[in-house]
């Protein structure tokens, strides 16, 4: 048996986004040094850890170095090249391994290994020619998502196709050499299950968490999902499938499984993340343990902590597209009490781009999910300079 990887070690983290920043927040809380490595300087991981370094992925003489510095690799941007967590792997324990970033880092590979198990996702099919795209709308129908293979994320590298006629259309926008072309399902929710795998094998999960999407990126999560969006036999249903997925990849740290259910029950996947996840944020402010220190936990070899929801819980995300008359009226989003106000660090407010969150705490998910859009509301209100 591995030993488990103490608090005081210097962990390393893949990334500088938000998620990474969130899950130093979580190591440092409990003692661990933390390093991150990305292109950019003073990222929002970076701004909170130990030490950042900064060099492309690319880069393997300094990928080597990084990993050569602490105990464990992890990730929290699942677009690191495989070569650069195989550069990485040979100098410290990388967890997820780099096979798990491998299959998920490609929509294709992703599907073809998730029907090729058994589980129930979207029908599809490969595209990689105008002439395919015609032939995969012709066997699947309209209307239909053509996405880019590789690369995509919140929506980005997707375009919907209405008509046989608009394919051509679509091929040339997507500007790709592989994509996938996914039925549209006319789902009655989005949902989600953000789980964990120790390196025991251990599994844990924070039950059916629900996702409204608005142009395509996650807008607001509430948990638990309620009883109209899922049935409790939904719900089992769900969570078998992420613990399947879990245990068919051999992950060692936090995946999410995003879903669709159909009008009829159904439930379909649409998409893996093998890291912590935006719709698992309120796990932050409202469980025993959250999403990032889950992640920790796993990756060095600890216990699983308790999962349990202390509270229902909303979050609402926070674009820059709320800056766009001016700076937030930050003081009035914290005139509600049960509002927990999260800010990454990032200087560039771009319309679309992860700024922060809110989470709110209240007696059902309901009532959280009001006071979390009434908090955002009010941010948008704009204090006068
Ligand atoms: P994705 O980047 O694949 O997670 O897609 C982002 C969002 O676009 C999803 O959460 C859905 O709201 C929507 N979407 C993606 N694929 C489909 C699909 N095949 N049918 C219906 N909606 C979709």
């Amino acid at each position: 048996m591995t030993s488990p990887v103490l608090p005081g070690a210097a962990l390393g983290v893949l990334g500088g986004g938000q998620l990474g920043r969130m899950f130093a927040i979580a190591a440092r809380r409990m003692g661990y040094r933390v390093h991150t490595f990305s292109p950019e300087d003073d990222s929002p991981a970076g701004q909170v850890s130990d030490r950042q370094v900064r060099a492309s992925y690319d880069d393997l003489d300094a990928v080597r170095r990084f990993a050569g510095g602490v105990q464990v690799v992890t990730f929290e941007f699942e677009n690191v090249p495989a070569a650069t967590a195989e550069a990485a792997a040979r100098q410290a324990p990388v967890r997820p391994a780099g096979a798990v970033l491998h299959v998920t880092q490609n929509r294709l590979r992703e599907k073809g290994f998730l029907a090729a198990a058994g589980f129930p996702v979207t029908p599809f099919l490969p595209v990689r020619s105008a002439a395919e795209l015609h032939a995969g709308l012709a066997a699947l129908g309209t209307p239909a998502v053509l996405k880019t293979a590789g690369w995509g994320y919140d929506g980005k590298g997707q375009v919907r196709i209405a008509a046989a006629g608009e394919a051509a259309a679509a091929w040339a926008a997507l500007a790709t050499d592989e994509a996938v072309l996914e039925a549209f399902v006319d789902f009655a929710a989005e949902v989600s299950v953000v789980a964990a795998r120790g390196l025991d094998g251990a599994f844990a999960h924070y039950g059916l968490i629900e996702n409204q999407h608005r142009r395509h990126i996650l807008d607001v999560s509430v948990a638990p999902a309620p009883l109209a969006v899922a049935a409790p036999a939904i719900e089992r249903e769900a969570i078998d499938l992420a613990r399947g997925v879990l245990e068919a990849l051999e992950v060692v740290g936090v995946l999410c499984v995003e879903l669709f259910v159909t009008a009829g029950g159904k439930l379909l996947i649409n998409e893996l993340a093998p890291r912590p996840h935006n719709s698992g944020h309120l796990t932050f402010d409202a469980c025993v343990t959250s999403q990032f220190e889950q992640q920790l936990r796993a990756v060095c070899g600890l216990p699983l902590g308790a999962t349990e929801l202390l509270r229902p819980a909303a979050m609402a995300n926070l674009l820059g597209d709320l800056w766009q008359d001016g700076e937030p009226d930050w003081a009035a989003a914290c005139g509600f009490p049960a509002v927990k106000l999260h800010l990454y660090g990032k200087s560039q407010p771009r319309p679309g781009r992860k700024m922060g969150h809110l989470t709110a705490l209240d007696t059902s998910a309901a009532a959280a999910r009001d006071q979390a859009l009434a908090a955002r509301a009010a941010l948008a209100s704009h204090p006068a300079p």
